[in-house]
């Protein structure tokens, strides 16, 4: 037997977190030409995108200088060759910087009105991070609410609906797969409701020092279906299967260890 477990993502069940970078920086010998600068922007570019889990990073000179250690007058040929290996894309903004990076999918022409009620509950398991959500058949997901901070464990106050319900009454828009609501008072004031895309919105706007458009928001949330359709994402969502794969790989570190020569 081999020395590890064949799963496609060795890190799927590790309790500390890690990050991905493309392969291409070995497979195609792109890190060979990249300079040790852009190599740490890169490195960095990729945390930032998926600690907040966006194909679109913003963020600053500073922070970007801060975290790498690059030198103000290296960071503009870092980012230039970046984009020359077409690793990732950058504009300026307002104040500061905009990194997209390349998931290998195209979002344009994606119909949000086929998003399947699996499809959207991944999206929110994968935005949400909360993976012990409550399931009830008609009004869909009960989540913990990544807008409001609270100390009780169990309280999940995020309603997100899986299924199209016509005769919702609501406002314009409110109607339909996706469509969530906190029910937090401090949420309910600022009015943290609305579609998929809103959601979008709003949580990377948290993460974010600066305004994000709906634009930018209809891209992450078009490059997360894209890149689930296509295979390239793989969102756990069944909490009795995960169960019981977590017990088998117990099982296997304990024969491990005990048939170690
Ligand atoms: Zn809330």
């Amino acid at each position: 037997m081999g020395r590890g477990v064949g799963v496609s993502n060795i890190f799927m069940y590790s309790k500390t977190p890690h990050f991905q970078i493309h392969q291409s920086l070995f497979k195609d010998g792109l890190k060979r030409k990249m300079k040790p600068n852009a190599t740490d922007l890169y490195l960095f570019v990729m945390y930032e995108a998926q600690r907040y889990s966006t194909s679109i990073v913003s963020t600053t000179t500073a922070k970007v200088l801060d975290a790498t250690g690059i030198s103000e007058s290296r960071f503009a040929e870092a980012r230039e060759q970046l984009e020359e290996l077409g690793l990732v894309r950058w504009e300026r903004d307002k104040d500061g910087w905009l990194f997209y990076i390349d998931v290998g999918v195209t979002w344009k022409g994606l119909d949000f009105d086929t998003f399947t009620p699996d499809e959207v509950k991944k999206y929110f398991v994968d935005r949400t991070k909360d993976d012990k959500y409550t399931e009830d058949g008609n009004n869909g997901l009960w989540m913990r609410c990544p807008f409001h901070f609270t100390s009780k464990e169990r309280q999940r106050s995020l309603s997100v609906k899986l299924i199209d319900d016509e005769n919702t009454k609501g406002k314009k828009g409110q109607r339909g797969i996706g469509v969530w609501r906190c029910n937090n008072r401090q949420c309910k004031d600022k009015g943290r409701s609305g579609r998929l895309v809103d959601f979008e919105q709003q949580l990377m706007a948290e993460n974010s020092v600066k305004r994000v458009t709906i634009e930018a928001a209809h891209r992450s949330v078009a490059n997360f279906f894209a890149s689930l359709r296509a295979g390239k994402l793989d969102v756990d969502v069944d909490k009795s299967f995960r169960d019981e794969v977590q017990v088998m790989l117990d099982g296997m570190e304990y024969d491990e260890e005990f048939s170690t020569p």
